[in-house]
């Protein structure tokens, strides 16, 4: 093989292994050659666990073989997932491996059991590399609230990939895996990709189990796919999603195959975009958004227009206070869900002088990190007798208004909405540390679509300064298939863009082996 089998998307990689020019060990084994060689510079990963993901690369070369040695149809007949490498957050349960959410007190633990998704993902014979990092608790938007340290751009090593799942975007778009799994409760799917350059997906809140995930915000987060393209990312939210009856709000809405099926060809791509209507929501050209991101912006709906789309300005009048009311609700819902980490049921404990109670403050005093203490205090507060009629019922009404706005453009006939995902490119480690407000308004483009419940996509819309530029749409609920045709529609009509062939700049430092690790970076440059 002359390829370099990294560089493939999951669609050709499945092609390779059922044409036998590589087996699903030489493609696993290439995957995690290339992680263990690059992520101390990266830091993507907390756990590569090469021997199990061989293992399962030899069950998924027992399968084609079996396949092949059956009649002709029989390979085609294969899950499309079967040997593909895949990189999890490291907030999935897989059994008898870590999951420690970012967070120290997580550490040491072992998950007794899989999640949904985990089963799902070893019934469609996806092969697991690894645990990828993650602010703690999925708490931010940089990854730098991990406990386990902060993991870099592979664009510009000196800059954060977003967050909460900025390993698995990095580990993605440095071809350490063709798909990654990420979960989304304000923006943690969406930006990460806009910030890496890739394509990530929030699908309808109850499309997938939320059995066997650390919860955040149980009524806000979702679980979704990363990848290098919409047919790769389509065909990964299909083999995850589904009822499950272990989660009470994963929906019986059945699973379309629709999302299999994404155009090949990029002119039967293009034609998809012909008459669609689409809103461009004005409150969403937010101040503080940099004009290199509002020019990609502007200039990919003058490419969606192009192409036949109609788009019209349009007004989602309550977005300014989404960021208001997701801050109530999401800390509201994070106090409850954290209770839990009590130096008993989980992981590690402080032991505290004498009462079970000291050992309770201990443990979770010396070992949530700051930004969750911050969370549990915000939530603690905001439902205390006294003021949850004020902050917690007021959010939740407010909540009603802004999935109100979005009902009201559905209701006008509205295919979808475009919008930027982040309102600027990656910044720089460090830069919004000292102001939570700051890293807080990072999402701003993002948390009104977790608040409605609704499917968010983002897609490379090129760079600005060198740094990938995020295009979001975001469509009705159950629309996902809608959602990633028109995104295949986007992504077709910028083929042959130059700067859909470009690698992230920095992938070649990574191959030095004296580049710093992400850490030893920000502590030298402190220094
Ligand atoms: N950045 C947002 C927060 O800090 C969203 C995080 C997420 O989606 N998990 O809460």
């Amino acid at each position: 093989m002359t390829t370099d089998l990294t560089r493939l998307h999951a669609h050709a990689q499945a092609r390779v292994l059922r044409s036998g020019a590589a087996s699903a060990r030489e493609l696993a084994a290439a995957h995690l050659d290339l992680a263990e060689r690059q992520d101390h510079g990266l830091h993507a990963w907390l756990a590569i666990d090469r021997d199990r993901a061989l293992a399962e690369a030899d069950a998924a070369d027992a399968r084609l073989a079996d396949a092949g040695a059956e009649d002709d149809g029989a390979l085609d007949r294969l899950p499309p997932l079967l040997g593909i490498p895949i990189a999890l957050k490291d907030l999935v349960s897989v059994r008898g491996g870590q999951c420690t959410a970012g967070s120290r007190i997580l550490d040491g633990y072992r998950a007794p059991y899989d999640a949904h998704i985990t089963e799902r993902l070893r019934d469609a014979g996806a092969v697991i590399l690894g645990k990828t990092n993650m602010d703690e608790f999925a708490m931010g938007s940089s990854t730098e609230h991990s406990a386990f340290g902060p993991t870099a751009n592979p664009w510009d090593l000196g800059r954060v990939p977003g967050g909460s799942s900025g390993g698995s975007a990095a580990a993605v778009a440095a071809f350490h895996a063709p798909l990654s799994i990420g979960t989304d409760t304000g923006g943690s799917i969406r930006q990460p990709a806009a910030l890496c350059g890739i394509v990530g997906m929030k699908p309808t809140y109850g499309r997938v189990s939320r059995y066997g995930i650390v919860a955040f915000a149980s009524s806000l987060d979702q679980i979704g796919p990363f990848a290098r393209d919409t047919r790769d990312a389509a065909a990964l939210l299909h083999a995850i999603a589904g009822r499950d009856a272990r989660d009470s709000t994963s929906s019986p809405v059945p699973v379309p195959d629709a999302l299999l099926r994404l155009p090949t060809g990029d002119d039967e791509a293009a034609a998809t975009l012909r008459g669609k209507r689409l809103g461009l929501p004005r409150e969403y050209f937010v101040p503080g958004m940099e004009p290199g991101v509002e020019a990609r912006i502007r200039e990919a709906v003058a490419a969606l227009e192009a192409a036949g789309a109609l788009v019209e300005e349009v007004s989602l009048p309550h977005t300014e206070y989404g960021l208001a009311t997701y801050y109530i609700v999401a800390p509201a819902e994070a106090s409850a869900n954290l209770a839990r980490y009590d130096g008993i049921r989980f992981g590690r404990r402080i032991d505290g002088e004498e009462a079970v109670l000291a050992g309770y403050l201990a443990t979770r005093g010396e070992l949530f990190g700051a930004e969750v203490k911050r969370r549990i205090m915000l939530g603690t507060y905001a439902l205390s007798a006294g003021y949850y009629d004020a902050y917690y019922l007021k959010a939740q009404k407010v909540r009603t208004l802004i999935k109100g706005d979005f009902d009201a453009l559905w209701a006008q006939g509205f295919d979808a909405l475009v919008a930027p995902t982040s309102p600027t490119v990656a910044f720089p480690f460090g830069a919004r540390m000292d102001d939570p407000v700051a890293m807080y308004l990072s999402d701003a483009c993002t948390l009104p679509v977790n608040m409605a419940g609704l499917p968010g996509l983002s897609i490379p819309a090129g760079p600005a300064d060198g740094l990938p530029v995020g295009l979001q749409l975001i469509g009705k609920p159950w629309s996902e298939p809608a959602l990633f045709s028109l995104a295949r529609g986007y992504e077709a009509i910028t083929a042959s863009a130059d700067w859909r062939s470009v690698e992230p700049a920095d992938l070649v430092a990574l191959d030095d082996p004296s580049t710093p690790s992400p850490a030893e970076r920000i502590a030298t440059r402190v220094a």
